[in-house]
């Protein structure tokens, strides 16, 4: 009857009438005290924003202020599209969606209303655009759009509670049980999302009481209002009831609503804000290089030593943290027991920063008077680096970079992690074994504490001589790498590339013991200075070569050389051997006979695949040799780390866990029947080889890098087709 009545009103009197009264049932007195309490919810508000806008303020500059236009469009289609949120993870990306697309479409739902009755009414009645078609529409996508918020909410309550993924565990990884407490954590997102979902609830409530009251024509483009009225006609309330029960709800309603804007600021849903504005500041490249130390004022000492010495990006990195979990379930450091998750570290210095720069820590820092304490200090004098996170917690990080790739929201924590170990190695806190390979690389250029003249050694048994680029042009420099140069394991391996080079007619050569560490490591534990010096001692060699492009094996002097030495002026053309490869294999230069057909499975070194998105190369040479590629689940982007960068391999191991290389070879094994484990990093031969020794696993796989391949396909068809231009040069 209802629907037949609204269809023959509208049809009767046109729809460009209708609308809905605002301020139904209310009188004046009701009026000032809601534009009371909006102000006063406003108020607070911008006095949280004001707060946090104030605690970076007393950040460090970050330059993250170029190309800003290009910032904000890649901001907002990230955070349009839910990309960040959806990969990895479709069911929290599917809930997210509604969640934000429903959030939004109501704040500017609300938004339109006050503009069209505070604004544009008092100006001009007839101006009035929240009637008719306009009003319709509204009504229906707000209807449309807030189911959606509530199923979106009602799935995140599922997930957190019911299904409880192993990313939303808060156990601390460095701290035993019950000496800390994660229920404020807990509450803090009971609030959020029961919060929202009574607000979305109570609207429709209140929409459907309107409805059922005023019986308007309009109601068929309110479907779940309309649906919900249906229930006060159930209860059997009289117009009187209805009148009252729609204010009751009314006033629930608003109240809530202002309590939640006043509530943004403090709380989990400051990340409506905070996130987004990370987005536009993010380094896409966190990480992959890192911020020279200042010279110019020079700091008072390296790195974060306390929270004043961050940057504002940083400051803000900490308010963005959602808590989702997704660093710290892909964190090897974690999973080995290591004393380190991501995520926790992140809320640490938050709540840390937010004790010494913001409310609190502006308090303690004024006398009565309301001047500033005349020397500054902070309430809690404890550093950041070895205080607040411990060194033990900062040592444990290998770098890989999982957590910044797995980060929805653009957190740094690979850059803040290395300032804070700048701090601790200038302090002289670190691992005795840490110290020798850095006193060795300060001496010898290299961490196994061998002399340089030493390096070339690896040479003496191939049947031929190999260029010496210093004397004499070479197309393709051949960057060794200290593993692959001094590593006897790894020493057969870096004669077969030698081999297969010649083989294919390259016309390379090698610096000798001109070649320094590349640094890469170096620079990750937070030994600054001494990175500088083999740069610029592997730049001066590099000087005095005639070459085109510089190929290395090894991953971890890729990224250096690539990276990190353009911040020093060295701006070279480097790539992996298996891109080199692959190039051969896509022009044809390099061909191969009978497939191999070995099952294999391939593991995606961190500073390869991570750092510098070479994902495909290894996988088309392995395509070109004919070989079964199985994958394992964590792969390309999601590899899991070996545990042996950013300096760990110079580090003693105390993790309580298995070591992230047994993990990676059980994935390896429980794939089922793998022949070989392949690599494409001399650091993960030694790591892999003893990860299955150690792990009972022997005679079930081997490992293998992929050039060992490559030359056993090459010595099984010597006739490959040669690059003519460059076999001439051999
Ligand atoms: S870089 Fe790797 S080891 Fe370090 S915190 Fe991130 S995920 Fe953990
Ligand atoms: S740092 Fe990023 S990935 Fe880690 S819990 Fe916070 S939001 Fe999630």
């Amino acid at each position: 009857m209802m629907w037949a009545h609204a269809w023959s009103t509208i049809l009767a009197d046109g729809p460009v009438q209708l609308g809905r009264p605002i301020f139904e049932f209310f009188t004046p007195l009701m009026e000032i005290i809601f534009y009371s309490l909006a102000a006063i919810s406003t108020l607070v508000f911008c006095v949280g924003i004001f707060l946090k806008v104030r605690k970076y303020l007393r950040g460090k500059p970050a330059m993250r202020f170029d190309h800003l236009p290009g910032r904000v469009g890649r901001a907002v289609r990230l955070a349009a599209q839910n990309a960040t949120v959806a990969r990895g993870d479709r069911y929290a990306g599917v809930a997210h969606f509604l969640i934000m697309w429903g959030f939004i479409t109501l704040f500017v739902g609300t938004v339109v209303l006050a503009l069209d009755y505070d604004l544009i009414r008092p100006i001009n009645a007839s101006w009035q655009f929240y009637r008719g078609d306009f009003y319709y529409g509204y009504k229906l996508i707000l209807d449309t759009l807030g189911t959606a918020l509530l199923t979106g909410l009602l799935a995140m309550m599922v997930r957190r509670w019911f299904l409880r993924p192993p990313q939303l565990n808060y156990r601390r990884v460095d701290r035993p049980e019950r000496s800390y407490d994660r229920r404020p954590w807990k509450v803090g997102d009971a609030l959020f999302v029961v919060g929202l979902l009574v607000i979305g609830l109570s609207g429709f409530f209140l929409e459907g009481s309107r409805i059922a009251h005023d019986q308007p024509a309009s109601h068929i483009w309110s479907p779940v209002g309309s649906a919900v009225s249906q229930f006060y006609g159930w209860l059997g309330l009289s117009q009187e009831q209805l009148a009252i029960t729609h204010s009751v709800i009314w006033w629930f309603h608003v109240s809530l609503a202002l309590t939640f804007v006043a509530y943004v600021p403090f709380s989990k849903a400051v990340h409506l804000l905070a996130d987004f504005a990370n987005l536009i500041f993010r380094d896409e490249k966190a990480g992959v290089t890192l911020p020279a130390m200042p010279e110019e004022p020079a700091p008072a000492h390296p790195g974060y030593r306390e929270i004043r010495d961050f940057t504002w990006k940083h400051l803000l990195d900490l308010d963005a943290c959602t808590k989702c979990g997704r660093c710290h379930a892909a964190c090897p450091a974690q999973v080995s027991g290591a004393p380190l998750s991501p995520r926790d570290l992140i809320l640490d210095l938050r709540d840390h920063a937010d004790e010494q720069l913001a409310f609190k820590g502006w308090l303690s820092q004024r006398d009565l008077s309301g001047g500033e304490k005349q020397n500054g200090a902070l309430p809690d004098a404890r550093p950041v680096a070895g205080g607040v996170i411990k060194a033990e917690t900062l040592w444990a990080c290998t770098t890989c970079r999982a957590c910044v790739e797995a980060c929805p929201v653009g957190i740094e924590h690979v850059p803040i992690i290395v300032e804070m170990r700048r701090s601790l190695l200038d302090e002289g806190e670190m691992d005795p074994r840490l110290q020798e390979a850095l006193t060795n690389l300060g001496k010898y250029g290299n961490s196994f504490g061998v002399s340089d003249r030493l390096r070339a050694k690896w040479t003496k048994s191939l049947p031929f001589k190999i260029k010496d680029a210093r004397k004499e042009p070479v197309e393709y420099l051949w960057f060794v790498g200290d593993f692959a140069s001094y590593d006897q394991r790894v020493q057969e391996i870096t004669r077969t590339v030698a081999k297969v080079f010649r083989q294919v007619g390259l016309d390379f050569g090698i610096l000798y013991e001109g070649e320094r560490n590349a640094g890469n490591d170096v620079r990750r534990v937070g030994e600054e200075g001494l990175f500088q010096l083999l740069a610029e001692q592997n730049m001066k060699a590099l000087g005095k070569a005639s070459f085109k492009t510089i190929v290395t094996t090894d991953p971890h002097s890729l990224n250096a050389l690539r990276n990190d030495y353009r911040q020093l002026g060295g701006n070279y053309e480097v790539i992996h051997y298996t891109e080199l490869l692959c190039r051969l294999i896509e022009s044809g230069k390099l061909q191969f006979g009978q497939p191999l057909g070995y099952t294999v499975t391939y593991h995606d070194p961190c500073y390869l695949g991570r750092y510098n998105r070479v994902f495909d190369a290894p996988r088309e040479i392995m395509r070109a040799l004919g070989l079964q590629v199985t994958e394992m689940g964590r792969c390309r982007e999601n590899s899991f780390c070996c545990g042996a960068g950013g300096g760990r391999i110079w580090m003693s191991e105390n993790n309580t866990g298995e070591r992230p290389s047994v993990n990676r070879i059980r994935e390896a094994v429980a794939l089922g029947k793998v022949d070989y484990f392949v690599v494409a990093c001399p650091k993960d031969v030694t790591m892999y080889t003893d990860a299955v020794k150690t792990s009972g696993h022997e005679g079930q796989i081997v490992v293998k890098d992929i050039i060992e391949l490559v030359y056993e396909a090459l010595d099984a068809q010597p006739a490959v087709a040669v690059s003519s231009s460059t076999a001439e040069n051999t």
